[in-house]
């Protein structure tokens, strides 16, 4: 890779899985000097805007309501607390791994209305889709969403015409492409230049793919390749899309640290208005402020290393998270944390 740039690169992954697995298998230690990895937008929780954690976090504590929710979410603190914390002080907030498993609890107790969180991007949203469409089924009156799904390539956009944040490559999330295919990131080698290469989450994937952007680079040609092609189809996964495409359409949405971004949220279609828990219940996402002094949204726009916030490893760490990059596993500034102290990082200036 070091003979392949000749000069400074600056590469994000977009994918949390990516960047815990490069510092697990200590690969930032093995990329030239020239070559600037950053962390984006990759997790589902810390993408997630404060109004939107708000809004779940105002479902806690409701009459004969429970709150199903991927584990991830009980910490992130909104302007009120926490998931976790409404819990502990008696509200039904219950972890589930799945959205089937949520629309169980619903489906196990007819009396009290289950609203699952639905966070995530095009990896998971195929899931909750087709949960909605059981619901719909057995026509189940108990059951709704709050629905939080984004989609990623618009996101790409965004950090793509930004020119604060000036990108040369893409290295694009595996889990996500399995669903979506290639052709929705043909715009960024077309429209903005940028090098893209979809990886797996093995050393050497990760590896080869980085090798392939800066071979783009290099022979400015830049274009979507994948490395990934054991699990991701040119053409992506037509029947989980078709599911999508039946119960979702395409809304705006407000990212953490991006804004608003048009076209990037996957709304329910008016058909299945009944299973929207901001439709039923009367919520509005009212958009806050990030707690002061977070730097959230300049990670997740690769603008700055974790560290580089002032809270950072101070008053904010994984016992006492105050941002959302903090609290999920796959957060960038968790994984700054957790590698940091096992002296896995090697620190950018
Ligand atoms: S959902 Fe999958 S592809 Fe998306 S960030 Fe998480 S691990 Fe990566
Ligand atoms: S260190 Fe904490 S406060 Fe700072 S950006 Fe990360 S999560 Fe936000």
């Amino acid at each position: 890779m070091g003979e392949l740039t000749d000069r400074p690169i600056k590469v994000m992954e977009v994918c949390g899985t990516h960047t815990v697995s490069i510092f697990r298998q200590g690969l930032r230690a093995l990329f030239p000097p020239n070559v600037a990895l950053v962390s984006g937008p990759g997790c589902p929780v810390c993408v997630t805007s404060q109004g939107e954690i708000d809004a779940a976090l105002s479902l806690a504590g409701r009459a004969n309501t429970t709150v199903a929710t991927y584990g991830a979410m009980l910490r992130v603190p909104g302007t009120e607390p926490t998931l976790a914390e409404e819990r502990s002080r008696g509200a039904d907030v219950r972890v589930v791994t799945s959205a089937d498993q949520a629309l169980s609890l619903a489906m196990d107790d007819r009396t009290r209305t289950v609203v699952f969180l639905a966070v995530g991007f095009e990896t998971t949203a195929p899931a909750t889709a087709s949960v909605v469409l059981d619901a719909c089924r057995e026509d189940l009156d108990n059951f709704m969403i709050l629905n939080l799904h984004k989609s990623v390539p618009p996101a790409l956009e965004t950090l793509a015409s930004d020119p604060e944040v000036k990108l040369e490559a893409f290295l694009l999330p595996g889990h996500v492409s399995v669903i979506t295919g290639l052709e929705p990131y043909r715009f960024l080698p077309e429209r903005y230049g940028i090098a893209c290469a979809v990886a797996g989450f093995e050393a050497e994937e990760i590896m080869a793919a980085l090798v392939e952007v800066a071979r783009q680079i290099r022979e400015k040609r830049p274009r979507v390749a994948s490395l990934y092609s054991r699990a991701v189809r040119p053409q992506g996964n037509a029947t989980a899309r078709s599911v999508m495409g039946k119960v979702f359409a395409l809304d705006d949405a407000t990212w953490r640290g991006l804004g608003i971004i048009t076209s990037s949220g996957y709304s329910l279609r008016e058909e299945f208005t009944r299973f929207d828990a901001l439709e039923r219940l009367g919520l509005t996402i009212k958009e806050a402020p990030p707690p002061a002094g977070c730097m959230c949204g300049e990670v997740l726009k690769g603008l700055i290393d974790p560290p580089a916030c002032a809270l950072f490893g101070r008053s904010c760490t994984p016992a006492h998270p105050i941002g959302p990059c903090m609290v999920s596993t796959e957060g960038s500034c968790a994984a700054y944390y957790r590698f940091r102290q096992r002296g896995n990082v090697n620190w950018r200036d």
